[in-house]
């Protein structure tokens, strides 16, 4: 204790005279390691002063004549922390820190201690102070969105105070420079409750306790396309105005009505602006610098806000977050600002973002769009115009003649709703035809040169134009497939390069950034392995790759029960007797559990048959998903008891705690449909049943567990999961091994028995519902 005051003593002499003080001081005591207390004597009246070692700075608290006493030093102490100087000292196991937040702070505003949330935020904090690639899979109800949040503040702190003792930043100076983070999610429903929820409420409880001393800041990215263009709008409402037409007074009425930008210029906040407004009033792909609103441009200002170093959290999708880390590589000027962490939330949806932003698409509406900008750009004689729009024309007519010559090669009575991608083989002839259109387009840019100029737009429309094409010459080392074949006008040809995980090794996991990827569910039965090489992780050296599973907190075992059927033959959408004996099994188990139902469907197809079957016979409000999937998502929580048929995006993302859903039906194993890209990794194999032991298994395992986690979603839900496949039925080839994977359920083939656990883990009212 002696040797401490003595230290911090000569510390206190050491500052004075550095700043030149000749006064008299006498040191009291150290508060919190940092706060060196003193007075200043006087005969009539002491003067208290705090040095601040971490901001390097000195303040008077408080003036007494009284003698000093432990009295006074309790009040010196309250009085101090009051101040803006105070900020409370990091200890100096970060750890601490982390438990400090969640089992002092945030306990203290309500939330509830979670001995593995607390574990995942240190395992995170470990992976990016280690430069790690950290796969923190977190099931649901661990609270991973705080463990990371306060993973990185945390790690902010620290290194803020690193910097600031080795001098490279003091607070003084940058007191408002930031170590940024970039939170990168899947749904956009995620990226606003992070922005608006989730960080907001850990600054209150920081700034509050004085471990900030500004509030945290995040934003939100998203691609130019989502945001407001003032020119393009009022383009499009010069035009209205002009307009006879009665459909285009009844648009400019609606757009006047929706008070555009008075709101804010993110498109996405006006509800009901359909997308081909949107597309018409939004940012285009290039300003022009003779735009008239160029200089006092709210997206302009907008950007230079967001990319500025000033804010904790850059959060975005992963489609954005990837093509800045394409253009990161390329040396080019980012998306992001720099950042010293990468969080990336949702991670199973990565794969699939990395197909969008490596591959490459050609789409029919692309021509039309090129076309009818450069149309409405041509300026000069008739002549000049009659050509260039017969330019145009047998352009549209080439890219017809293409994708009608794909189309015809493929069979269209076998696509339907499960078939989005079809294998396509781009033969002679429509290598023929793309060269054509190839040179045609050459042939539109030179004709129209002074045209195409004028816009920034065009121009990189037609370079993207070109730059689409050629990809399609080639066809090593791609995969490609036809989407939307019965489409004239959506029908599309992607690709992607067969060397993908190689490709997101060099860009994403080599970079040098520390990441935590998160996800309710990453693991297969047997680890991390198929998620690691399907997205190219597999590739990096093992000592930079740290992996942790954290257990859902709920109790399974008695809050939930699984139901695996017995009374369902081997499925076959296209036989009857299988479509009767699902609709007759659903109305048992809908029987069962008194509505509150929610069937899960992997083909749309079948569901439209099976719900035509069953909806008369169910005794309970019936719902059925269609495209507008959000809307009847919304019925289903508010129905109170009602059942309903759903597919698509209810696999995973939608939350509906509490009794409306307690019994979800999954009527198959979601065994991914065959596709080029699942094709290609065939060949990879020498026999297909390894083929679908490493890659369908999981791939379908990791898609069920995303599904079964809608049913239970916080401690006192309960409710029941029927497995409707015969595959896991008692002669299923894949009983053990789905069975395994889900050992946190007990299981049952008795109806009887699901009657029962209703009964014991329902209230009276769930049975009396109207
Ligand atoms: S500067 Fe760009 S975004 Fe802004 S009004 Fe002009 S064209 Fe639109």
């Amino acid at each position: 204790m002696f040797e401490i005051k003595t230290t911090d003593e000569s510390i206190m002499q050491q500052y004075l005279k550095k700043h030149g003080n000749r006064n008299e001081f006498r040191y009291l005591f150290t508060f919190d390691k940092n706060y060196i207390f003193m007075v200043k004597e006087n005969r009539s009246i002491n003067t208290y002063y705090v040095i601040c070692l971490m901001r390097n700075c000195m303040v008077a608290i408080a003036k007494s004549k009284q003698v000093y006493s432990d009295d006074i030093k309790k009040k010196l102490i309250e009085k101090f922390i009051a101040t803006p100087a105070y900020q409370v000292t990091l200890p100096e196991n970060p750890n601490a820190m982390i438990e400090f937040i969640f089992k002092k702070l945030m306990a203290a505003s309500g939330f509830t201690i979670r001995e593995n949330q607390i574990e995942l935020s240190k395992m995170m904090y470990e992976g990016i102070k280690q430069n790690h690639i950290a796969i923190c899979e977190a099931e649901v109800g661990t609270g991973k969105t705080y463990a990371y949040i306060v993973a990185c503040v945390v790690y902010a702190l620290y290194e803020r105070q690193k910097r600031s003792k080795a001098g490279i930043l003091t607070y003084l100076d940058n007191e408002y420079c930031s170590v940024p983070c970039v939170i990168s999610t899947s749904s956009i429903d995620l990226q606003n409750a992070i922005v608006r929820t989730y960080v907001p409420i850990l600054s209150d409880i920081l700034l509050k306790n004085k471990v900030i001393d500004r509030p945290l800041s995040a934003v939100l990215r998203k691609g130019k396309e989502h945001y407001f263009c003032q020119m393009r709008y009022d383009r499009l409402t010069s035009y209205l105005k002009s307009s006879q037409k009665a459909v285009d007074r009844e648009l400019l009425y609606k757009l006047s009505a929706l008070k555009i930008p008075d709101y804010g210029i993110d498109l996405d906040e006006y509800k009901g602006l359909k997308n081909h407004i949107v597309q018409k009033i939004n940012v285009p792909k290039a300003c022009e610098i003779s735009c008239p609103y160029y200089k006092e441009c709210q997206y302009i200002k907008h950007m230079d806000y967001a990319r500025s170093s000033i804010h904790d959290f850059q959060v975005c999708n992963h489609n954005y977050y990837l093509a800045d880390t394409m253009k990161r590589a390329k040396g080019k000027h980012t998306l992001i600002p720099e950042h010293s962490v990468a969080i990336i939330d949702e991670a199973h949806k990565l794969p699939d973002a990395a197909m969008q932003i490596f591959g490459k698409r050609f789409s029919s509406e692309d021509i039309t769009i090129m076309t009818n900008v450069l149309k409405s750009n041509l300026k000069g004689n008739k002549a000049y115009l009659q050509i260039a729009k017969m330019k145009l024309d047998s352009l549209s007519v080439l890219r017809t003649r293409f994708f009608r010559s794909l189309v015809s090669k493929i069979n269209l009575d076998a696509v339907d709703d499960e078939t989005s991608q079809i294998g396509i083989f781009i033969g002679h002839f429509e290598k023929m035809l793309l060269l054509e259109m190839l040179k045609i387009i050459e042939n539109i840019q030179e004709y129209c040169a002074v045209d195409i100029s004028k816009s920034r737009t065009l121009e990189i429309m037609f370079l993207e134009a070109k730059e689409q094409i050629e990809t399609f010459f080639r066809t090593e080392n791609i995969i490609y497939w036809l989407e939307n074949p019965l489409s004239d006008k959506l029908v599309s040809i992607c690709c992607i390069p067969t060397d993908l995980e190689d490709q997101l090794h060099k860009v994403l996991w080599k970079n040098g950034i520390p990441k935590i990827l998160t996800s309710g569910t990453l693991s297969d039965d047997r680890g991390f392995t198929y998620f690691k090489s399907n997205a190219g992780i597999d590739k990096v050296n093992k000592n930079f790759i740290s992996e942790m599973s954290c257990r859902s907190p709920f109790d399974y075992k008695n809050n939930a029960l699984l139901y695996v059927s017995e009374n369902v033959p081997f499925p076959d959408k296209q036989c009857n007797e299988y479509i009767e004996a699902l609709a007759d099994e659903i109305i048992r188990i809908v029987d069962a559990a008194y509505g509150h139902t929610v069937i899960l469907f992997t083909s749309y197809s079948l569901l439209s048959r099976v719900y035509e079957l069953a909806r008369h016979r169910i005794k309970y409000p019936v719902l059925k998903m269609d495209k507008s999937e959000k809307n009847i998502v919304e019925a289903f929580k508010n129905s109170g008891n009602s059942v309903l048929f759903a597919t698509g995006s209810f696999w995973e993302g939608v939350d509906c705690p509490g009794d409306i859903l307690s019994s979800l039906i999954i009527v198959n194993l979601p065994f991914p449909t065959p596709t080029p890209i699942l094709e290609h990794r065939k060949k990879q194999y020498a026999e297909l049943k390894e083929f679908i032991e490493f890659i369908i298994f999981p791939e379908m395992l990791i898609k069920l567990k995303q599904g079964m986690g809608r049913l239970i979603r916080c401690e006192t839900d309960t409710g029941l999961i029927a497995i409707l496949d015969f595959r896991i039925s008692k002669k299923g080839k894949y009983r053990k091994r789905v069975l395994g994977a889900l050992s946190d359920y007990r299981v049952t083939d008795s109806l009887d028995e699901v009657k029962a656990f209703f009964r014991k883990v329902k209230r009276k009212e769930y049975f009396y519902q109207d």
